[in-house]
């Protein structure tokens, strides 16, 4: 398994980024946040951020056309496995995934599905703050100051109440079939990620033998 990608799939707030940065730092992956890499490009002002921000600032999903190539060219960067925080998100993503993997003669990548429920997801919303630099996730009442990189720890824009249903919503109708995608071609590992962030992460490493 240690040569295989891995995918997060789960709603906003399922801990996909924190997972995904732990086990990516005990080494051996690279580690893409798309959700990260679209807020630096909008923060940047570049054009890929200049395509996205609409999308972003209603709570949608960014349209596939934008997102494929983006993850694509991401992947003839690195070398070796990854981790991918927030992709694929809808059935034509994990499609152009495995098709990049089986031109490029790879294992096709592993999926792992944080199941959080979603009255959970809204509590843990409420209080969450990201690195504006590095993307490192708390939650309120923790310092101001990124203790990865020592960025300012922020509120992301898309945390208000109103965004955040849209988002649940677009996950449920988009992002939710890939877990029956992934199931019946038996790619599929199921976790219950309502325990501490230190838990969740061992059974992850138990299940996948990482
Ligand atoms: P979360 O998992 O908390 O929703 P992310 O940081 O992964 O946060 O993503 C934030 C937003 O970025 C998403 O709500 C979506 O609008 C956009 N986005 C990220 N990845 C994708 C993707 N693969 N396809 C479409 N939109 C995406």
């Amino acid at each position: 398994m240690s040569q295989q990608s891995l995918v997060f799939l789960g709603a906003p707030a399922s801990g996909k980024g924190t997972q995904g940065r732990r086990l990516a730092d005990r080494g051996g992956f690279s580690y893409l946040s798309t959700g990260g890499l679209l807020r630096s490009a909008q923060r940047d002002g570049t054009e890929l951020g200049e395509k996205a921000r609409p999308f972003l600032d209603r709570g949608e999903y960014v349209p596939d056309e934008v997102m494929v190539p983006m993850v694509i060219e991401w992947f003839g960067q690195i070398e070796g496995p990854a981790i991918l925080d927030g992709f694929p998100r809808t059935l034509a993503q994990a499609e152009a995934l495995d098709a990049a993997f089986e031109s490029a003669g790879l294992p096709l990548p592993h999926s792992v599905f944080l199941e959080v429920p979603y009255e959970e997801l809204r509590r843990r919303v409420a209080g969450r703050l990201e690195c504006e630099i590095c993307h490192w996730v708390t939650s309120r009442g923790h310092a101001e100051e990124c203790s990865k990189c020592g960025g300012a720890m922020v509120t992301r824009a898309d945390d208000n109440v109103v965004r955040f249903e849209s988002r649940l919503k677009e996950f449920e109708r988009l992002t939710f079939p890939l877990v029956g995608f992934y199931e019946e071609q038996g790619r599929l590992t199921l976790i219950e990620a309502l325990g501490s962030p230190d838990d969740i992460h061992t059974e992850l490493r138990s299940k996948l033998s990482l």
